[in-house]
């Protein structure tokens, strides 16, 4: 009798524990289903986007090679039309496109679309001083609001809650563009824009934001500024979207620690379409690639071939539903690899690991791109300076410093202090107005700065900013 009672309680218990986690598997399913913005899309089988692929490649070159001069004169040099692309696996046949193509066609060379088609431009800064331009139709402003959608719901955001946008508005992507992401999902938006933190702080406590957008770097200043006034108990953040610059995993557990909410890394870029071309869900182990939308390849960035499927090399953006500046294998000159193993998210699409580095010298300081050679032009416009410089990038206080070291040319060099001053001046004003962000320049004497024999290594950048 005893022993009968015993197996019956266990008995009981046993499926007391399995209803328990049975329905512990629905609760979750039910988190997870509810952090995803877009089934359909996000959790495609893998065949069935390979058709959507397939076909929504083939519309594209077919829209550019009739619409854009550039595109069509691009194939004709390689002997291609429309007919040679029926699948994604043709999309090695197309041409590259690089930034310089975009820089060339400045203004709107690589529209799509007659202008009374686009509806909002945007830049992005470029190699000189002209700046490179995006511009959108109404329908790629959607999938825009679309793709920040799937982002901010993968980061378990929906209309509760409040999300404060410090991103910079204007011309920039990262405010606009992530402002009607959560418009979409129908959160409040608070468009505070970036810096100007007292307020930043007085609007997070008084609006109990629950949700911030913004750079790394300014997420960490911020959770400084938390810190030091001591409101982190009053804060209602729970979550965190930055991107537009590198980070590391150290500055997302610093960031974390100081906000005290979970933070994601969003990519994207101005030609492609700006924040969303992927996103991190909540296992953060990469990010992933709206490939309904962008097409990625990884090439080697020196022979431009296509590396082993996981290996490392330059990510390639094909955009394959975008009307007013389609671009056909972009080459971001952005270093990362390839994850196609699933997520235990529950998404079928492909991931990219945390960008690694870059292909070319471009630096982006204060979220801002910046190439050495813009700066070099710049120097050489000033008949005083010699053709040595060292540009000095670094962090302090969770804010980009940037020096720029230039050597007199020996008749310039004086004691006159007034001269030197002057000159300084008229040298950081001049890249604060084609560039966009200021500089501390020094000048040195002639002969001080260290002269190579090889390549001339004209950058220090302490940041060290892609290491894991
Ligand atoms: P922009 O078009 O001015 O927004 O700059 C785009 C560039 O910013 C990209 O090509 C990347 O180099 C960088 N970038 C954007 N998002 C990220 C990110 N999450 N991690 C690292 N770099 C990023
Ligand atoms: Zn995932």
């Amino acid at each position: 009798m005893g022993t009968f009672v015993v197996c019956k309680i266990t008995n009981k218990h046993r499926n007391e524990a399995t209803n328990f986690k049975i329905l512990l598997f629905f609760a979750l399913l039910k988190k997870l289903k509810s952090m995803i913005w877009n089934e359909s899309y996000e959790c495609m089988g893998r065949e069935e986007m390979r058709e959507v692929q397939n076909k929504r490649l083939r519309t594209t070159v077919e829209h550019v090679y009739h619409n854009s001069p550039f595109y069509r004169a691009k194939m004709q040099e390689l002997g291609i039309t429309p007919m040679d692309i029926e699948t994604i696996d043709d999309l090695v046949k197309l041409p590259f496109t690089i930034k310089t193509d975009l820089r060339d066609q400045y203004p709107f060379g690589l529209f799509s679309v007659p202008m009374s088609e686009i509806v909002r431009l945007h830049a992005s800064s470029g190699t000189t001083g002209k700046p490179i331009v995006a511009g959108y139709t109404r329908k790629d402003l959607s999938t825009w609001s679309e793709v920040l959608a799937r982002t901010f719901t993968s980061g378990g955001c929906s209309r509760n809650d409040i999300f404060q946008i410090a991103y910079g508005y204007g011309l920039f992507t990262g405010g606009l563009g992530a402002h009607y992401g959560a418009e979409n999902i129908g959160a409040s938006v608070i468009p505070i824009s970036a810096g100007n933190t007292e307020k930043q702080i007085q609007l997070m406590t008084d609006f109990g934001s629950t949700a911030l957008c913004c750079t790394p770097s300014y997420a960490l200043y911020l959770g400084e500024a938390v810190e030091d006034k001591g409101v982190k108990d009053k804060l209602k953040l729970k979550v965190g979207f930055f991107g537009a610059e590198p980070w590391t995993e150290a500055m997302r557990f610093e960031i974390e620690k100081k906000l005290n909410i979970k933070a994601y890394d969003i990519f994207g870029l101005t030609e492609v379409i700006g924040p969303g071309v992927s996103y991190e869900c909540n296992a953060q182990k990469g990010m992933h690639i709206n490939e309904d939308h962008f097409l990625p390849e990884i090439i080697n960035p020196v022979t431009l071939e296509p590396v082993a499927p996981g290996e490392v090399g330059e990510l390639v953006l094909t955009t394959i539903t975008k009307e007013g500046m389609p671009v056909i294998r972009y080459r971001t000159k952005d270093l990362t690899r390839l994850m196609y193993e699933p997520c235990s998210c529950g998404r079928t699409s492909v991931r990219m690991h945390k960008i690694m580095g870059r292909s070319d010298d471009m630096l982006i300081i204060r979220g801002v791109n910046v190439f050495p050679t813009q700066i070099e032009s710049v120097l050489m416009e000033f008949g005083e300076t010699a053709p040595h410089y060292h540009l000095y990038v670094d962090r302090e206080n969770n804010t980009d410093t940037f020096d720029v070291h230039v050597e007199v040319r020996p008749e310039n060099f004086t004691d006159d202090m007034s001269s030197m001053l002057n000159l300084r001046k008229r040298i950081e004003a001049r890249i604060q107005s084609v560039v966009g962000i200021h500089a501390h320049v020094k000048l040195v004497e002639p002969r001080s700065i260290e002269r190579s024999t090889g390549k001339a290594q004209r950058v220090t950048d302490k940041r060290n900013l892609y290491k894991e």
